[in-house]
């Protein structure tokens, strides 16, 4: 396409513009980062103050506040259904009990992995994650919550102001469920617009600002003009693989929510020249990835009688001691001899004991996989036997020829975890605690439920499922204001752009559980607020 001369600027803009709306309907999510420039003539195909891209945690906050405010909402969402990783998560969100506490807590876990922060950001986040209780029974009375669970990292300063909370009481529910029904809920009784199955694709932009964003609806571009703002709350980008390669080392990797979080808004928002921050950084256990099964299965071990060996058949960390979020940490090292992650996958093995207890992942737990896509494991592990997730074999040297790793490493691994705890009682390769109890030295004996380390039986069958890391979400994203807004490589907002929740969390390399879900719903409102403030363009 050729332009000459002012007069045709406006109508090639024009011309471009529609070009590169109908390719955008065929493109990849990740080679969109393109913000369309218009002219003054774009054919809306829809209006509202605040135009919101995703109904999720952050989006659902944001349309609420903006509602609240005073503004018309629209809410775009690229699924079916909404409620994305929210839906699908456990549904805790933190509410401490002193800020301050708090504050040198979070700021003591930026610290230890010297990861960017904001201390103004934080003061906000702190000073909102106290209310977040009685915002939460303000929207529905009659919502039931109830503390589940404290700090992820008890040793350091602050530690005991960490409270988790999640919703009660929704019989054939689970949390995630329970939390985005109260936001939904609060969504519909306002009225406000959701259209589903509209992926917002690019930005509109003109003069530097955001007037609005172009979608897809029913396959054709859909354009919605935005009087006051945008706000971006599409998640991460755990489920685009060209975007993990580029940010996150270690790799295969899979994840635990929604397939739709695929960077679409990180993709935007760059386009309209976002500064980024943490993109390296994650919260991600080990898990299972079932063949046929979109999102992987998170891994959490229940009985004693377990090590986890890595490609050359050698354990590699306190399999229990790890902090559960930073869990991808211990595998994700490049062996620059040999060329390879040595411990990805790795590889759970256990003895028939461990089979035996019932299935080796949740059948409650929380999940896209799990929830959504209805995998139910079985309950004797049979199923995974027979289609191969769990490999079983006679002895340690078939089930090492099978799983493609050194045979006389694996048996001799075995040998040393079972002798350190038959003969001394302790693990003295990484020093594995016998019992959650930290008092109960003794070797595991029977039916200890609290038990965390036992003796391999010495005969076979033995048994070993291939471990990846597995990602609630991704931290990384566009650099945010403390009001939500989008901030340029300079610092400066970006005219009439938010962008809130999973993208561009608060959060570094080092994770407090139960702090997405509190980050969504808080800069989701705040940013709702703020863009419903804003003058309204004509
Ligand atoms: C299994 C699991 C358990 C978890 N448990 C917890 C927990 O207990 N506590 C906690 O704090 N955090 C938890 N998390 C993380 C937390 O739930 C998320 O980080 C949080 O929900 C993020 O909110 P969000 O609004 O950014 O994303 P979401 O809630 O996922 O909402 C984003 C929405 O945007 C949509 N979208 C994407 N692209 C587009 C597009 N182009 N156009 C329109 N819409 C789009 C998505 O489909 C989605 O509906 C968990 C996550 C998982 C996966």
């Amino acid at each position: 396409m050729t332009c000459n001369g002012q007069q045709q600027a406006a109508k090639c803009s024009r011309r471009r513009f529609l070009a590169l709306g109908a390719a955008s309907a065929l493109t990849a999510a990740s080679s969109q980062a393109l913000a369309v420039q218009t002219a003054d003539d774009v054919k809306w195909n829809e209006t509202a103050d605040v135009v919101v891209l995703g109904y999720g945690n952050a989006g659902t906050n944001a349309a609420i506040a903006a509602h609240d405010a005073g503004a018309s909402v629209v809410i775009l969402e690229k699924m079916a259904e909404g409620g994305g990783n929210v839906a699908v998560s456990s549904g805790g969100f933190v509410v401490p009990t002193d800020k301050k506490a708090y504050y040198t807590y979070l700021k003591s876990l930026y610290e230890l992995s010297h990861s960017q922060w904001e201390p103004e950001l934080l003061e906000v986040f702190c000073d909102e994650s106290m209310k977040l209780l009685e915002y939460v029974q303000a929207l529905e009375p009659k919502a039931k919550v109830g503390v589940y669970g404290h700090a992820g990292y008890q040793s350091l300063p602050g530690a005991d102001s960490v409270r988790k909370f999640s919703i009660r009481g929704v019989p054939g529910k689970k949390g995630g469920d329970r939390l985005f029904g109260v936001l939904a809920r609060a969504v519909e009784s306002r009225g406000i617009a959701v259209h589903l199955s509209t992926p917002a694709r690019r930005l509109v932009m003109k003069n530097g600002e955001v007037i609005g964003v172009e979608a897809l609806r029913g396959g054709k571009p859909f354009f919605v003009r935005a009087a006051k703002a945008v706000i971006i709350a599409t998640g991460g980008f755990q489920c685009n693989p060209e975007l993990m390669q580029t940010y996150i080392f270690g790799q295969p990797m899979s994840y635990l929510g929604s397939p739709g979080h695929t960077g679409d808004g990180l993709l935007m928002a760059q386009s309209a020249g976002a500064q980024l921050w943490h993109m390296n950084a994650v919260s991600a256990p080990l898990g299972i990835q079932v063949p046929g099964v979109k999102a992987g299965i998170a891994l959490v071990t229940r009985q004693p009688a377990f090590i986890w060996v890595d490609q050359y058949g050698k354990r590699f960390c306190d399999e229990k001691g790890l902090d559960y979020h930073c869990s991808w940490m211990a595998v994700n090292h490049f062996d620059a001899i040999h060329h390879k992650y040595p411990a990805i996958p790795c590889f759970m093995v256990m003895d028939e004991s461990y089979i035996k207890a019932g299935p080796i992942v949740s059948a409650g737990g929380s999940g896209y996989a799990i929830n959504r896509e209805n995998y139910v494991w079985s309950k004797d592990n049979s199923a995974e036997i027979k289609s191969g997730v769990i490999v079983k074999a006679d002895t340690l040297a078939e089930l090492a020829q099978k799983l493609n790793i050194p045979a006389k490493a694996l048996e001799s691994t075995v040998a040393q975890w079972n002798s350190d705890l038959k003969t001394h009682g302790v693990d003295t390769q990484f020093g594995r605690r016998i019992s959650a109890d930290p008092k109960q030295k003794s070797v595991f004996v029977g039916r200890d439920v609290k038990a965390w380390s036992a003796p391999l039986s010495e005969k076979g069958p033995y048994y070993a499922v291939r471990l990846v890391p597995v990602l609630y979400h991704t931290m990384g994203g566009p650099k945010r204001s403390v009001k939500g807004e989008c901030l340029d490589t300079q610092g400066k907002p970006i005219a009439g752009l938010f962008a809130v929740g999973e993208l561009g969390s608060l959060w570094g390399l080092t994770y407090q559980g139960a702090c997405a879900n509190s980050d969504a719903m808080i800069f989701g409102r705040i940013a709702g607020r703020e863009a419903a403030r804003l003058a309204s363009r004509r």
